[in-house]
């Protein structure tokens, strides 16, 4: 006899997690089925931005390396802002995302490790999730199984690598030689890679090194990164990795089924502009449990209440962020340097990007002005 929980959830990244936590937490039956043991490798910058952080419904200063009231930004010149408060927090995934899935155990939902989900089936009652020691049974299944998400492909997602976007990121130790940066600040490099940034960004004991590109055709980012690397007088990578960034550049994939709903990468719910996907994993996630909250015991209402939801409050913002994107990385060679001999511009900028202040976005502004110079 299968075991039979109210919601199956693929995957305890930080989606699956703070969905798992907020379900736990209403008294539902949860039930996490996770690939691998925890903690386990991400390749990630492990930036968590202020609206990501607001987010966590739990205090967090455990997994919190630094948080950063400074930023500097680079195309041919630099240029550094400062803010009074911290406009990024660095953590490191595996000990962040396993600190995420731990609070959502203690509230109550069970984890299961080292079960990859391998498919799913309808029955009358809900589906049939196949894991090993499975199959398990439960009213909803929430795939937060990531960018190459199982269950997002069997909805119809296509995840094709000629429109997504891809990073690379490394480990390098600190620089200990006299007179090296102290790197008290994050560092953006708009000239690392086409159509897209490499970013610098200090750890507690090493730098966090690493290139996004929304440019198919700069696919061989372990050349980009080890010239970035070099240009910083950065040694050579302790661990390199380079992953899909699970954007999805028209916002019309598919975010539910019968039954089943797609949070944070499998939705393909990652910023275009700048990469960024916790964010919209726990914003996703915080949307899911709403879904569910609202359905009561009516299951087959999730998937549309969850749909509801992601569009009026999730995709109006990603897609404008990815109209912006494919403006901006067009442009990115006049507009980058434009904006480093305007310091309170390259400010907005850095705001309404990674903050999310979108009504000081004078992006278009700025943009307007550059192709008209
Ligand atoms: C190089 C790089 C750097 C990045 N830097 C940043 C950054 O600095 N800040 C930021 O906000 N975002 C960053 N991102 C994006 C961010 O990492 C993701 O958007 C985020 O992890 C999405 O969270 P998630 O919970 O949806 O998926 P994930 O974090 O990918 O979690 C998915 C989980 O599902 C598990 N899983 C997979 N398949 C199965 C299966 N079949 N059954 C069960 N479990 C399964 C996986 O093991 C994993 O634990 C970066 C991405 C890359 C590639």
């Amino acid at each position: 006899m299968a075991e039979r929980y109210e919601v199956i959830i693929a995957g305890a990244g930080p989606s699956g997690a703070l969905l798992a936590y907020h379900l736990a937490r209403a008294g539902r039956e949860v039930l996490i089925l996770e690939k691998h043991r925890l903690p386990r490798a991400k390749p990630c910058g492990g930036g968590v931005t202020p609206k990501a952080a607001r987010l966590i419904p739990f205090p967090w200063d455990e997994v919190r390396e630094d948080s950063f009231c400074s930023s500097a930004l680079r195309f041919r010149r630099r240029v550094e802002i400062s803010w009074p408060y911290p406009v990024c927090h660095m953590v490191r995934r595996e000990h962040f995302d396993h600190f995420l899935v731990r609070q959502a155990v203690r509230a109550g939902a069970r984890l299961i490790e080292g079960s990859p989900v391998t498919g799913f089936e309808y029955d009358t009652r809900g589906v049939v999730v196949h894991a090993p020691g499975g199959p398990y049974r439960g009213a909803l299944l929430a795939g937060a199984d990531g960018a190459h998400s199982r269950i997002a492909a069997r909805l119809g997602k296509r995840f094709s690598g000629a429109s997504g976007a891809f990073a690379a990121v490394a480990e390098v130790p600190r620089p200990s030689s006299a007179g090296a940066p102290a790197y008290k600040m994050l560092s953006v490099d708009f000239s690392a890679v086409p159509a897209g940034y490499g970013w610098v960004f200090p750890k507690r004991h090493h730098l966090n090194v690493g290139v996004y590109t929304t440019d198919p055709r700069a696919k061989n980012l372990k050349h980009y990164l080890r010239r970035y690397l070099e240009r910083e007088g950065l040694r050579e990578p302790r661990v390199f990795r380079a992953f899909p960034v699970s954007v999805d550049w028209t916002g019309d994939g598919p975010v539910a089924g019968d039954r089943v709903i797609l949070l944070g990468d499998a939705a393909g719910f990652a910023d275009p502009l700048t990469g960024e996907g916790i964010y919209w994993a726990l914003l996703s996630a915080t949307l899911a449990a709403e879904a569910v909250a609202c359905c009561g015991r009516s299951w087959d209402t999730v998937g549309l209440g969850y749909r509801r939801l992601v569009e009026d409050r999730l995709q109006p913002e990603l897609r404008r962020l990815a109209r912006l994107a494919r403006m901006f990385y067009w442009v990115a060679d006049r507009a980058v340097p434009f904006l480093e001999t305007r310091p309170k511009l390259a400010r907005d900028f850095w705001e309404a990007v990674y903050l999310g202040h979108y009504d000081r976005l004078r992006l278009r502004t700025i943009l307007l002005q550059v192709l008209r110079g």
